[in-house]
């Protein structure tokens, strides 16, 4: 088999890329990275795959340009099966929502849907196409507070690309759902494509970092892990967080899990599939960290007097239902404490 990862240097993507190479079909990974900064870390930590020729990159310095992906599957061509398509911009540091969020996030979903329809070979030899998309795809601002609201693999937000002034959340969110909705249009308007598409649709992803933060270190930290970076920096002591409207979440390792099982089970093709193990607090996330590590107890907010990120009440908050994604996942779901253990003490490596 062989694979195209996009976006190999990110945090989910590079337990993707963990999990295909020690995956039992041996399959060929091609990944694509910005720089060649952010390829040789990867390429050092897979000496074997990369011998064996098993793991090979390609540079995509901007999928905005919705002709990056057209020399990645002419490079990766003939007999690439498979697309697993990650790259898309999740952090809030933009001048311009529509250049910095939606052009990348939909030019690049499009770009690699429709480069391989114009290639001879990619157009007959790729089956599936796993794009990530996200929670934000599938939530209603507007029914968030709401407990007859239930979220599903059904449910879609309605944001347009008017509301991307709104906010830098609303924007990212309008990203993910533009550029999700564009793919399955494609596969739904487009007479060549010989592809199945399936998507992820992760909440809020946590879990231990496996990928190089280069230079930045922790100031480079994925955005979802960012809060834990926060906490167990001191920054919560006085005071936790709201938790904000993504209040469920999923580990790392599971997300990469429901990629790699929708690379290659047949059976996933045309799903959505809502990756989440529930609701989660910061609050929560305050005490997994205080009952595990006691060297981070000058950090912490102190017992019993820890106010604030909590969960609203069940009359204050929407309900959800992913029972399908699980039944067709068989994923038993990693819960809270072990998915924040693991990251606290990968962070810690780092630094933190
Ligand atoms: P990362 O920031 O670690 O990964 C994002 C990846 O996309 C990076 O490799 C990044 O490259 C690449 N990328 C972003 N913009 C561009 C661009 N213009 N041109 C080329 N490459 C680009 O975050 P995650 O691993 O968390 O995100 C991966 C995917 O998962 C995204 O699609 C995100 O929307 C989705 N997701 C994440 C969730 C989470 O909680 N983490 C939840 C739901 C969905 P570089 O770092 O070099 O900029």
């Amino acid at each position: 088999t062989k694979i195209l990862l996009t976006g190999g240097s990110g945090f989910i993507a590079s337990h993707i890329l963990h999990q295909l190479l020690n995956h039992t079909s041996k399959p060929t990974v091609i990944t694509t990275v910005r720089t060649q900064s952010k390829a040789d870390p990867i390429l050092a930590s897979y000496p074997e795959a990369v011998s064996q020729g098993r793991l090979q990159i390609q540079l995509t310095p901007d999928i905005s340009d919705p002709n990056a992906f057209a020399p990645v599957i002419a490079a990766s061509s003939p007999g690439l099966d498979v697309i697993i398509h990650t790259a898309s911009p999740f952090h809030f540091r933009i001048t311009d929502p529509k250049v910095d969020l939606i052009d990348p996030a939909v030019n690049g979903t499009l770009g690699i849907l429709r480069a391989i329809v114009s290639h001879p070979d990619a157009q007959k030899s790729v089956n599936r196409v796993v794009v990530t998309s996200s929670f934000a795809a599938i939530l209603d601002e507007a029914g968030i507070s709401s407990p007859s609201t239930v979220f599903s693999e059904k449910s879609w937000n309605p944001v347009t690309i008017s509301d991307i002034h709104k906010s830098s959340a609303t924007a990212y969110r309008a990203s993910k759902t533009l550029a999700e909705k564009s793919a399955w249009d494609f596969v739904s308007s487009n007479k060549d494509a010989n592809f199945s598409v399936v998507t992820i649709n992760p909440p809020m992803v946590f879990g231990p970092i496996i990928h190089s933060l280069g230079e930045a270190g922790l100031k480079g930290i994925n955005t979802s892990n960012q809060r834990i970076v926060d906490l167990l920096a001191g920054n919560w002591k006085t005071g936790i967080p709201d938790v904000g409207p993504g209040m469920l979440f999923v580990d790392v390792r599971d997300v990469a899990t429901a990629h790699v099982k929708a690379a290659f089970e047949e059976g996933l093709g045309g799903k959505r599939l809502f990756t989440t193990a529930g609701f989660f607090s910061n609050k929560e996330i305050a005490e997994v960290v205080r009952g595990n590590f006691e060297e981070y107890k000058d950090k912490l907010p102190e017992e019993g007097k820890d106010v604030g990120g909590e969960l609203p009440s069940e009359d204050q908050r929407f309900n959800f239902d992913n029972t399908q994604t699980t039944e067709l996942l068989g994923i038993d779901w990693i819960g809270l404490d072990k998915s924040i253990v693991d990251t606290a003490k990968s962070l810690k490596e780092y630094g933190a």
